[in-house]
C-alpha cells in the first residue's frame, strides 16, 4: 500500500542507494551478505537521517519555518545532516547539543561550524529536559516574529519514519532490477525511526521480510516501546475518517539488544576489530558509534546460528563517516 504522504517530501537525498554484494566476507561467513550503501545518500548529507529529513522538512516549509531547531550528541550525524539540508533550503539551523564546546571542532561539529549553525551546548543533565527546552526556544524565536519548526532526535517520529518506508519501497523496487529477494533486512537501532519506517513498509506490503534492528545503546524493551509510539504516531497520520488502520506490537520484527556494550558512543574491541577486517576485506569503513556494533553483531549472529534460514541478507550502512575520527585512538 502507498499512501499520499509518502510523496509528501523533497528530494534531498542521492538515491537509489546502490546495493552490492559484500562478496569477501559472504564467502567467509557463508551466507550471502548485501549491503544498501546508504552512507552515500550525499556527502555533507551522508547517512540515514538525510532520508527522514525528506519528511520533516517538507513539513517544516508547509509550516513557514524560517528556523528549525534539533538536537543530539555534540558529534551527531543527524544534526550535521539538518544542518545541511537547512542551508540548502534557505532556513537557519539552531543545534541544541549534547556536551562541551571544544577548542578545536572536528568532524560533524566542525561542519556545523562551517555551515554557520547557531549552536547551544548542554550538559547531559540538561539534556534530560531537551524536549521542554525544544519547546522553549521554539517560544523564545515566536517572541521576536519568528517562525520555528522542531525536529526531534534523529528526526525519529511519526513524520521522519515515512523516510525508510520510502527506503523500503525502493528496495522492493531493488529486489526486481537485481533478481534477488532479500530474507532479511539489517539496521542499526539510535533513535528507532530508521527500524520502524522500515517495519512500517513492510507490513504495508504484506510481511515479505524479517527486519532485524541492532540496538547501539538502549534495551530491546526500550526500543519497543519507542518504535511502536512512533509508528502509531505515522499511522495516526496516514489514518482518517474513511480509513482506520489496527495496529498491535507483534507486527515489529526484531530487536537485538546484546551488541550495544556499555552504551551509547561506548565501542568495544570485538567491534573495532569487525570494522577492521570488512575495511580490510571489502574496502568499506563503518563507524564505531552504530553501524560497527550493528554489523558485528550481525556476523557474531551468523555464527551462532540465527540466520540459518536466511539466504540473502541485507545490511543497511546508515553512514556515520564524519564521526569516526573522534575514535582514532583505537584504530
Ligand atoms: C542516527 C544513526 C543511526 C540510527 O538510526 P535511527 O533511525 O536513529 O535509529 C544509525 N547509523 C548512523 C550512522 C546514524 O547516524
Amino acid at each position: 500500500m502507498n499512501n499520499e504522504w509518502i510523496n509528501k517530501r523533497i528530494k534531498l537525498a542521492h538515491t537509489p542507494t546502490p546495493i552490492s554484494k559484500l562478496e569477501n566476507i559472504s564467502n567467509k561467513v557463508k551466507k550471502n551478505i548485501y549491503i544498501k550503501r546508504d552512507d552515500l545518500t550525499g556527502l555533507e548529507l551522508s547517512g540515514n537521517k538525510v532520508r527522514k529529513l525528506e519528511y520533516s522538512l517538507y513539513e517544516a516549509i508547509q509550516n513557514n519555518a524560517d528556523v528549525v531547531i534539533t538536537c543530539g550528541a555534540v558529534q551527531s550525524n543527524h544534526a550535521r545532516a539538518t544542518a545541511t539540508a537547512c542551508r540548502m533550503l534557505g532556513l537557519t539551523p539552531h543545534l541544541v547539543l549534547r556536551g562541551v564546546k571544544p577548542e578545536l571542532y572536528k568532524g560533524n561539529l566542525l561542519l556545523d561550524k562551517i555551515l554557520d549553525c547557531k549552536i547551544d551546548y548542554l550538559s547531559d543533565t540538561e539534556f534530560l529536559d531537551i524536549n521542554k527546552i525544544l519547546v522553549h526556544l521554539k517560544e523564545e524565536y515566536m517572541g521576536k516574529g519568528i517562525n520555528a519548526y522542531i525536529i526531534p532526535v534523529g528526526a525519529s517520529n511519526g513524520v521522519g519514519n515515512f523516510g525508510y518506508w520510502n527506503a523500503y519501497n525502493e528496495i522492493l523496487t531493488q529486489e526486481k532490477e537485481l533478481g534477488i529477494k532479500f530474507s532479511s533486512m539489517i539496521t542499526t537501532v539510535g533513535s528507532g525511526g530508521t527500524f520502524s519506517g522500515l517495519n512500517l513498509g513492510n507490513i504495508f506490503n504484506g510481511n515479505l521480510h524479517k527486519i532485524v534492528g541492532y540496538s547501539i545503546g538502549g534495551s530491546k524493551e526500550y526500543f519497543e516501546k519507542i518504535c511502536l509510539k512512533i509508528m502509531r504516531d505515522t499511522i495516526d497520520l496516514i489514518s482518517n475518517d474513511k480509513v482506520s488502520i489496527s495496529f498491535n506490537s507483534n507486527m515489529i520484527t526484531s530487536i537485538e539488544e546484546n551488541y550495544q556494550g556499555d552504551g551509547y558512543a561506548i565501542p568495544y574491541k570485538e567491534e573495532i576489530e569487525t570494522i577492521k577486517m570488512l575495511a580490510k576485506l571489502e574496502g568499506i569503513i563503518l563507524d564505531p558509534v552504530y553501524t560497527g556494533k550493528c554489523f558485528h553483531g550481525l556476523l557474531t549472529d551468523i555464527n551462532l546460528g540465527k540466520y540459518e534460514n536466511d539466504n540473502n541478507i541485507l545490511f543497511i550502512h546508515t553512514g556515520g563517516h564524519f564521526g569516526i575520527e573522534s575514535f582514532s585512538n583505537l584504530f
